[in-house]
């Protein structure tokens, strides 16, 4: 009984510490935010939708999504602000034309906040072009209020800038003054993706690695790796969100939308947990190392695979496209 009592109590003892658990009923000291029940890609009006949509998820936090009328992959972009720098991951995707808003975003946080500059870190979840589009632009604004300090998207840029001395498993970080964001390297997606933890807000970013959509996997093992390297990381951590680069999937379950879709009238919501990380890490090991797609709940596990963009595939797509176009442009048909 002795015994039973003793497990019992060292259980209590020690599970905060081993799990990513806070006590009730304050939920500790996360900075607290919000998530928007739609995001303007769910209306399908192009001219009523502005090129970025910009959501506070508290006065520190932003996020920002391009309009699905510019490109279809209508990515997310998240703006930090520590007490001495900002960082933005990522710059948009084709004719995101980001840096007006995000100029006009920077400058409100300094108004608000009674300063005059401040500078900004700008780096990438990894370097896809539907993530880096933007680079070029947000490299040459010239704004005396907002110092850039750009971080290509490629390997040696990122291990100098995050301290990474053994690629992929050291952990990486930086301080925005009050604010500390953690760096997990997690190529699979890509040769360069990272995913950043917030110890702030308790958000996990991984990138195109976990969302609502299709996780195109290049690497298998390397991406199992470094799911399992995300699930270490955050298992003595409270994870409040894992906000991912899309959404594909649709408000119903097990179901995404065809590649290519711009109008997502019914779109999953953006935000998964912890929980999504050990369900995806389950598939991977189901699939035993043998590529193949998987749908699961809450999205798609997709082996890139040279089926991917057949000529078949192609032409369904940009067929695609052009209905798309049509669907939320020109109203004159619906
Ligand atoms: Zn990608
Ligand atoms: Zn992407």
């Amino acid at each position: 009984m002795r015994f039973v009592l003793t497990i019992a109590l060292l259980s209590l003892y020690v599970s905060p510490c081993l799990w990513a658990q806070l006590p009730e009923p304050d939920g500790g000291a996360i900075e607290r935010g919000s998530l928007p029940a739609r995001w303007m890609s769910q209306q399908p009006k192009c001219m009523e939708i502005p090129e970025w949509q910009v959501h506070e998820y508290n006065p520190n936090l932003y996020i920002l999504r391009q309009s699905p009328c510019t490109d279809f992959e209508k990515p997310f972009v998240y703006l930090f602000f520590g007490k001495e720098k900002a960082l933005l991951m990522d710059t948009g995707s084709r004719n995101g034309n980001l840096v007006p808003v995000l100029r006009r975003t920077v400058k409100n946080w300094l108004a608000r906040n009674g300063r005059s500059s401040i500078a900004l870190i700008v780096l990438h979840s990894h370097p896809h072009d539907d993530h880096t589009a933007g680079d070029a632009d947000v490299k040459a604004m010239q704004d005396p209020a907002i110092q850039v300090e750009f971080v290509p998207a490629d390997l040696e840029a990122t291990k100098r800038f995050w301290g990474i001395a053994h690629w992929p498993t050291d952990i990486g970080q930086v301080n925005l003054g009050g604010r500390v964001i953690d760096m997990i390297p997690i190529p699979g997606h890509s040769d360069v993706s990272v995913a950043l933890y917030d110890r702030n807000t308790a958000i996990l970013l991984p990138g195109d690695s976990l969302y609502p959509g299709r996780l195109y996997v290049q690497d298998l093992a390397a991406f199992r790796a470094s799911t399992e390297r995300m699930i270490r990381f955050t298992a003595d951590k409270p994870v409040s969100h894992i906000l991912g680069n899309h959404i594909e999937q649709s408000s119903t379950p097990f179901l995404d939308y065809p590649v290519g879709t711009m109008y997502q009238p019914n779109e999953h919501e953006l935000a998964l947990s912890r929980g999504s990380l050990l369900e995806l890490e389950e598939a991977l090991v189901s699939i035993e190392g043998r590529p193949r797609r998987v749908a699961m709940r809450d999205f798609t596990l997709w082996p890139v695979g040279a089926e991917f963009m057949s000529g078949e595939a192609e032409k369904r797509f940009e067929q695609r496209q052009m209905e798309e176009k049509a669907k939320m442009w020109d109203h004159s048909e619906r």
